[in-house]
């Protein structure tokens, strides 16, 4: 075995084909857009690993995530089924808002399916007294029926006034009655 040693991957090329830079550039992007306009975008198997959450299915590409909160993903064709496969389309959904926003409900109703709490959460929950406690814990309960019926956070401030009117004490919680604070809630507990 005598093979000459290759350097490097335009080595290789620049021995057998000779052709000058400016017409190799422009035949390569021709290519690249011929290939574009040709090419059948499919499913590749690797995405999941990339984008966890992913699964391919009849109707396009879905995020189980997204797919388990619809009310909280709103429009979306992930949840759908999105067609495109498009890597790109991937990009900007896993890294969106909403979808961040459903990982993390999902996160908490695994936790709370488990029957445990551990997180952030316990660091505060330990150092409250036994009233306080009973109050945060009301205020999750709520903040996690919110998200587990994925109905949209403007309905928590709703839910609170409606079990202050039956006689709870979660009034004293005034700076917690707003649809910004079930999501601080759902945050905390993820
Ligand atoms: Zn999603």
């Amino acid at each position: 075995m005598n093979y000459k040693k290759q350097t490097s991957i335009s080595s290789f090329f620049s021995e057998t084909a000779e052709v000058p830079e400016k017409k190799k550039k422009t035949e390569s992007q021709d290519q690249k857009k011929k290939y574009e306009d040709k090419r059948v975008r499919g499913w590749v198997s690797t995405w999941p690993m990339k984008f966890p959450g992913l699964v391919n299915t009849d109707r396009g590409m879905v995020c189980t995530f997204c797919r388990q909160f619809p009310a909280l993903a709103g429009d979306t064709v992930m949840v759908t089924g999105c067609k495109s496969y498009r890597v790109e389309s991937l990009c900007g959904h896993f890294s969106s808002q909403t979808h961040m926003r459903c990982v993390k409900a999902a996160a908490v109703q695994k936790r709370i399916e488990a029957g445990r709490c551990a997180g952030p959460l316990d660091q505060i929950v330990n150092k409250l007294g036994e009233h306080h406690y009973s109050l945060v814990k009301k205020l999750f309960n709520t903040a996690y029926c919110v998200v587990v019926n994925e109905m949209p956070f403007t309905t928590f401030p709703n839910l609170l006034k409606l079990q202050i009117k039956n006689g709870s004490d979660l009034d004293q919680l005034i700076s917690y009655q707003s649809d910004k604070a079930c999501a601080r809630c759902v945050s905390l507990i993820n």
